[in-house]
């Protein structure tokens, strides 16, 4: 009887849960029904006062002077970039374990993309990797807090320093996390955010940017707004028509009813990183006990925010591959994804900056055996244990 118990979904046993617990989910309250409602029957659509509201609750937040509001994470690496004056012939050191949009950023701009390797225990840009791809056309490090994890700043902006490099964090995964007490978005010269539903807190989709320069943030403005010289406000006061297209710009506004709903989640913030971590605890005991199943090491001077828990499979103590795992998990249904695919081995790169096999041999490696299991504020604890109740089934099953 036992053995039937324990008979795999995959292989047409009971599942651990008949509906499939997704990776990650947004968590939305009548506050914020009401805040969006609430925009809606103002006067203010987009460019309002709304906007300006979130900006300074998030520059709050992260303990910056400015943030700029735009309508994606990618919009948000963007404007950093063009804020810095990034150009062709230019170049930026990325880590290559991340979203595609940190270093598209970069073409977007006619700079090109140089992919760093990582830290083999954490997966975040190794800072010795900086050196190594430095030549004289460096201009930019963008460094990524994958997971949630603050990368090791403490040498990566003595490396920035040596060689006047500018430092942007994509912290995109990385809200509420902390690096030596200080809060992230205020540890480089500029970080990004996305509020894509599966992020910390969501606008549908949205983005933010913040710096303590007066001078980025003012570009940032004019880019997120056709590059034009003087704004909305600005022309009504002056009682003119007129305005200039300065620069190359683009369409990249925030409107007032997602930045309502951005204000309303900002104030859960706090709670929903506690949550994040609570989860990452429970996960944490449970697969110390099983020896196949390595969690991402996390660093004493992070205070990790944990956008995504991440599993490393030890393939030695299994007797299947990372994908035999995954579709196993999917079958007991555990919504498992795989964060990422190492960015330099996308064909876009691979064809136009000829990266390839063998560059980053670190994230190549680590990309053969990992797994991103279900990690959201929402999660009962019921879910958690059905994560670990499946990741414990499986690799039971599979072991050497
Ligand atoms: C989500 C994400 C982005 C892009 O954000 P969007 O809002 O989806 O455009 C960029 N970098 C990282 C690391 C991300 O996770």
């Amino acid at each position: 009887m036992k053995a039937n118990i324990n008979k795999l979904a995959i292989d047409g046993g009971v599942p651990v849960r008949k509906n499939l617990l997704s990776y990650g989910r947004q968590s939305i309250d009548e506050g914020d029904i009401k805040a969006v409602v609430e925009a809606l029957r103002s006067d203010w659509l987009t460019t309002g006062p709304s906007v300006t509201a979130f900006e300074e609750a998030f520059a709050e937040f992260v303990g910056t002077r400015h943030a700029v509001a735009v309508n994606s994470g990618t919009a948000a690496l963007h404007a950093s970039i063009f804020a810095v004056g990034l150009k062709p012939g230019d170049e930026a050191i990325i880590p290559t374990i991340t979203f595609a949009a940190s270093a598209i950023c970069v073409v977007f701009q006619g700079a090109t993309p140089i992919f760093a390797d990582v830290d083999p225990d954490t997966l975040l840009l190794d800072p010795d990797q900086i050196e190594e791809k430095l030549t004289p056309r460096t201009k930019a490090v963008i460094a990524v807090d994958y997971t949630g994890q603050p990368c090791d700043y403490d040498r990566i902006k003595e490396v920035c320093l040596n060689n006047e490099l500018i430092l942007i964090t994509d912290s995109c995964h990385a809200v509420g996390a902390k690096y030596n007490e200080q809060m992230v978005g205020s540890i480089g010269d500029l970080a990004a955010f996305s509020f894509h539903p599966v992020k910390h807190l969501t606008t549908g989709e949205g983005g933010m940017i913040t710096t303590d320069d007066a001078e980025y943030a003012e570009r940032m403005r004019r880019f997120r707004n056709h590059n034009i010289a003087s704004d909305f406000h600005q022309r009504a006061e002056a009682g003119s028509w007129f305005y200039e297209v300065v620069d190359l710009g683009y369409n990249y506004r925030l409107t007032d009813f997602q930045c309502a709903l951005g204000l309303s989640q900002l104030r859960k913030i706090t709670s929903w990183v506690n949550r994040r971590r609570e989860i990452a605890k429970r996960y944490d005991e449970a697969f110390a006990d099983i020896p196949a199943v390595q969690p991402l090491e996390v660093s004493p001077k992070a205070f990790h925010s944990y956008h995504l828990y991440i599993i490393r499979l030890d393939l030695a103590k299994l007797n299947v591959d990372r994908g035999t795992i995954f579709q196993a998990l999917r079958a007991e249904g555990i919504g498992v994804n795989v964060h990422y695919i190492p960015a330099h081995l996308h064909p876009f790169y691979k064809e136009r900056f000829n990266t390839g096999l063998g560059q980053c041999p670190v994230a190549e490696e680590a990309y053969d055996r990992i797994i991103t299991l279900p990690m959201f504020p929402a999660m009962s604890d019921g879910d958690v244990e059905d994560v670990i109740n499946a990741v414990t089934k499986v690799g039971e099953f599979y072991k050497n």
